[in-house]
């Protein structure tokens, strides 16, 4: 078993990148966005132009991000995968700095992180590179998340027919569409369930991170009986 989630809506109880962009940007993020919306613009053409309007002082960016809270149950969560060796990696279409900055104030700094890349800061200006962008992906994100995962599922191929290389995706929004129909295991909440119930993907839907531990444990413990027959 493998884990994926996304960040902002499911671990984080807000969306970081639009708390960011509310409380600190240039009001022209909000053009980015309707044009994004309109469907002009790519959601990661939309992302580089909506943090390049990004002012405030670190210490003022700083101030926003430590406000932000965590879903209930994520920690115990984390110290679930852990205390059963299974990876659990955070794939988020947000901002690499944000997610770690509130990872770490939670004690979670450890948890691997793929996201678009922050770069420079107040006083030279910031930008954002998308090292994990795809030509060609139907989100039209800045991370392709199907790439992430697809990729990551092949790195493994030496175990393809172990029961136990099962892909579990988790997560809330659009950028995770792709995504989910590869997931053998989806949690969704939000507009990833309406998406997925409209599509007629299995699908659990979650509140908070208690119920998914519940559900994997047992998904899990399953896995691990069948491995031992
Ligand atoms: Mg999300
Ligand atoms: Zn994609």
């Amino acid at each position: 078993m493998r884990i994926f989630c996304d960040f902002d809506g499911t671990i984080a109880k807000v969306d970081t990148t639009d708390l960011v962009l509310t409380r600190l940007a240039d009001p022209a993020w909000e053009d980015l966005e309707e044009r994004w919306t309109r469907g002009e613009i790519t959601a990661a053409e939309c992302m580089r132009g909506q943090v390049a309007l990004i002012g405030g002082d670190d210490a003022a960016l700083d101030a926003v991000l430590d406000s932000v809270e965590l879903a209930d149950g994520f920690s115990e969560f984390v110290a679930w995968c852990r205390a059963n060796a299974v990876p659990l990696t955070v794939v988020s279409d947000g901002v690499d700095h944000f997610i770690a900055r509130i990872l770490d104030r939670h004690g979670l700094g450890h948890l691997p992180v793929i996201a678009n890349h922050l770069v420079g800061n107040a006083e030279l200006g910031r930008r954002l590179e998308q090292p994990w962008s795809r030509a060609g992906c139907a989100a039209g994100s800045g991370v392709c998340k199907c790439q992430v995962a697809t990729k990551s599922a092949e790195a493994s191929q030496g175990r393809v027919n172990d029961p136990g290389d099962l892909m579990v995706f988790i997560g809330d929004g659009r950028s995770d569409f792709c995504v989910s129909n590869r997931a053998d295991l989806l949690f969704a909440r939000d507009k990833l369930a309406a998406y997925a119930r409209s599509r007629a993907v299995p699908h659990h839907a979650f509140s908070d991170f208690h119920t998914i531990t519940t559900t994997l444990a047992a998904a899990h413990g399953r896995l691990a009986r069948r491995a031992a027959i």
